[in-house]
């Protein structure tokens, strides 16, 4: 059991007010906010022992290598990892799958080779892929998504065919909270040949996850969305594909011997981190894993489900409206909900909802295709839930939001902003 009164004694940020409100903070699938020890972290290592890794002599580099690798087996163990060779630290989950667009898959799809998406794919796991279809005469497919924000997979065996190089899918959607079966797409993907991508961005922080259970060949994921700080994610990619991929940023600490002419790789991972890391952050993700392992991630996964079905249900309330996306069953989605108005942009409701201390998220949540494409619709606004969330922030948010739509409705603004 998660106790998030108590737990959000431990989050700065979380006791200040915006204003004049208590800050509620339900933006958590944008970032998360940063408990002490974390914070702490990063001052330590200022403070104490900041230093160049991986090349230096003296006590300080030896004590900074040490702590950056402890943390890169901190993040292997995590997510079930078969080694911490196998995970590379990267900037975000954006970096991580751009590394294997412009690694594995720019010497592994061809022209007329597939690669299928979802519908319900982040711009950070469609636009790398546009730009190497485009460069290698491959073609994108996508999975289509149904009205209720599952993924359709009646063509599944028709999308899937011999052609299809890479599925590359979201495990936890940012905009309908959909927790796709990636296990299951998975083993059919492997079965026609193809290679597997998973977007952990909303699954990593929010549910125990274990690549090894799920078979997929890269896994990419943020820092900054599991408690840690900006600057900070992580690729991790299956010890075959790894051993075969060349490198992707060339230059200092990814090689091992260099020639006027030449050069031979550093050993894994580290022919895949060039140039100085983003070492204070690492040691940090460390730090926010630790705090994660020590609530259980078991337990953050019942305490969203719990709050998310409190929002569901007092958002019923709103049923007239507003309209709820997504499944709209907590056991089937992450820890969030979106939503429209009829009548008010998401937008302008995120506005107002400010005023009252509220964070939520509002426009197209980074998801185009999907939303106005899709769902049809300008902007979603999105409350999305962490463990130092409790039923009261929701409640307070629903309080808000009845607010904000007897405003707009007083006011008389109405359908005109919503096109
Ligand atoms: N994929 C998903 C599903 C996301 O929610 C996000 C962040 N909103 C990203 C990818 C991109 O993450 P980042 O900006 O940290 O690279």
């Amino acid at each position: 059991m998660i106790d998030a009164g108590a737990i959000r004694h431990d989050f700065p940020v979380l006791s200040r007010t915006v204003y004049g409100k208590r800050l509620v903070y339900l933006d958590n699938a944008a970032t998360s906010q940063k408990p002490r020890p974390v914070i702490q972290t990063l001052v330590d290592y200022y403070e104490g022992y900041n230093s160049n890794v991986h090349r230096g002599v003296h006590a300080l580099s030896m004590e900074a290598t040490q702590r950056y690798e402890e943390a890169r087996q901190k993040v292997a163990a995590f997510i079930h990892a078969p080694s911490a060779e196998t995970i590379i630290l990267v900037r975000n989950t954006t970096e991580g799958i751009n590394l294997v667009a412009n690694t594995w898959a720019a010497s592994n799809v061809g022209p007329g080779d597939e690669i299928l998406l979802t519908e319900m794919e982040h711009h950070s796991n469609l636009v790398p892929w546009q730009k190497l279809a485009r460069q290698k005469g491959a073609r994108l497919r996508f999975i289509p998504v149904t009205h209720d924000g599952f993924l359709d997979l009646s063509d599944i065996d028709e999308l899937l065919n011999p052609n299809t190089r890479l599925l590359a899918m979201v495990h936890v959607s940012n905009v309908l909270g959909t927790i796709n079966p990636v296990r299951e797409l998975t083993r059919k993907a492997h079965a026609v040949g193809a290679a597997v991508l998973i977007d952990g961005a909303q699954s990593v922080p929010h549910m125990p996850v274990n690549v090894k259970e799920l078979g997929c060949d890269f896994m990419a994921f943020s820092g900054h969305k599991m408690l840690g700080p900006t600057g900070i994610g992580v690729l991790w990619v299956k010890d075959d594909l790894l051993q075969e991929m060349e490198p992707f940023l060339l230059g200092g600490d990814m090689v091992k011997d260099v020639h006027r002419e030449d050069a031979t790789w550093n050993d894994l991972p580290y022919r895949f981190e060039a140039g100085t890391p983003n070492i204070a952050d690492a040691i940090a993700l460390g730090a926010a894993i630790d705090y994660l392992n020590d609530l259980g991630m078991k337990n953050v996964r019942d305490h969203e489900m719990q709050l998310t079905r409190h929002a569901l249900e007092v958002l019923s309330e709103l049923a007239g409206d507003i309209d709820l996306y997504g499944p709209k069953d907590p056991s089937r989605q992450g820890g969030m909900v979106s939503f429209s108005s009829r009548e008010v942009h998401p937008h302008d409701l995120g506005t107002l909802l400010d005023r009252e201390g509220i964070a939520i998220r509002a426009g197209h949540l980074c998801a185009i295709p999907l939303v106005r494409g899709r769902l049809k619709v300008p902007g979603l606004a999105r409350a999305s839930f962490y463990i130092y969330n409790t039923e009261e922030d929701i409640d307070l948010l629903v309080a808000a939001l009845k607010k904000a739509l007897t405003f707009f409705r007083a006011k008389g603004v109405a359908a005109s902003h919503v096109h």
